[in-house]
């Protein structure tokens, strides 16, 4: 059904994904096995800014902009309500108001997109999946994640007259492309500010590893102005990386590095799962605490018990 491109199975699939429980773990770990080998032919692009920034926005035009041109676009939006006090999923909906009825379109808000940690896997499952739907071009909401997309935007706001202030710089440090929305009536000089305010900044940072120098646009979602110039950067980048092989690159390492972030995860799982730990891990943390036990000895206590029950 996911190969076929039926979205209702799609939808299926990421929530067994989603899902804590071993049983579904086990049969959505085997559905990802099989979709595989139809995955990794798209263009994942994150995109960040905080609430207000007008990602929802910005989004349902950038996508109605790339199906211009064919091919099918999966969201994996973060939903309303973690990251604002009401919403709903129905609400989330409604949020990308064109995408969401646009036939070639695939909108999934979850709660799991975008944050860091295990959550991350889950975030690359599903595009997983998607691709193998074929879904050609995945936006995703995210905090960050180099881990899994090809480009990063990210998405600020002028106006504040202190643009550059409670920017993460690791986020800044992340993104390809710095845009600037709401570029449009009376914010259109601010918002030209900041973009010559962000240039400046961007200089301070090291170069990126890609050798791709981040540029800084200004847009706006709400009236559709200066999206497809976005649209041509991101071609561009498209174009830079992969005629120096970074494109190659990036994958293969972001490859190597889900390797070894499942081996990590499983052994963890493995251990703090076994039974023999789970009996006396509480009571060694208490010594630990107590002081009657140092750290490094009572981990090694531990895993001796752990290897030794695996014998
Ligand atoms: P999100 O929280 O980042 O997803 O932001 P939204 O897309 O929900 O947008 C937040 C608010 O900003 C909404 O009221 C939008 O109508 C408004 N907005 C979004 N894009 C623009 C823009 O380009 N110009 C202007 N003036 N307002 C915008």
């Amino acid at each position: 059904g996911i190969v076929k491109g039926d979205v209702t199975i799609l939808s299926q699939a990421v929530t067994l994904v989603e899902s804590v429980k071993p049983e579904h773990q086990a049969v959505s770990q085997e559905i990802i096995e099989k979709c595989l080998p139809f995955s990794g032919n798209s263009i994942r692009i994150g995109i960040s800014g905080v609430p207000g920034a007008g990602k929802s926005t910005s989004i349902d035009v950038f996508g109605l902009h790339v199906l211009e041109k064919g091919g099918k676009l999966a969201v994996l939006a973060i939903a309303p309500s973690s990251e604002r006090s009401k919403g709903s999923i129905l609400g989330d909906k409604t949020r990308m108001e064109q995408l969401s009825v646009h036939p070639k379109s695939f909108i999934r808000p979850s709660p799991s997109a975008g944050s860091l940690g295990g959550v991350a896997r889950k975030t690359r499952e599903t595009i997983i999946l998607c691709e193998a739907a074929g879904f050609d071009k995945i936006f995703v909401e995210t905090v960050g994640g180099l881990w899994v997309f090809l480009l990063f935007l990210l998405i600020q706001l002028s106006g504040t007259g202190d643009e550059l202030q409670g920017i993460k710089r690791g986020i800044m440090e992340m993104a390809d492309g710095i845009v600037i929305n709401k570029a449009d009536g009376d914010n259109l000089e601010r918002a030209k500010l900041a973009a010559t305010q962000f240039r400046n900044a961007l200089h301070l940072f090291p170069a990126p590893e890609s050798g791709w120098i981040p540029k800084v646009l200004t847009y706006s979602g709400f009236y559709n102005l200066g999206v497809k110039e976005i649209w041509d950067m991101i071609y561009e980048y498209i174009d830079f990386v992969k005629d120096n092989g970074y494109f190659e690159y990036r994958r293969n390492a972001q490859s190597k590095y889900w390797m070894y972030e499942s081996i990590n995860e499983q052994l963890r799982d493995s251990f703090y799962h076994n039974p023999k730990i789970e009996a006396m891990i509480l009571e060694k943390e208490q010594q630990v605490l107590k002081g009657n036990l140092t750290s490094f000895v009572a981990a090694r206590s531990l895993l001796d018990t752990y290897f030794e029950d695996l014998k």
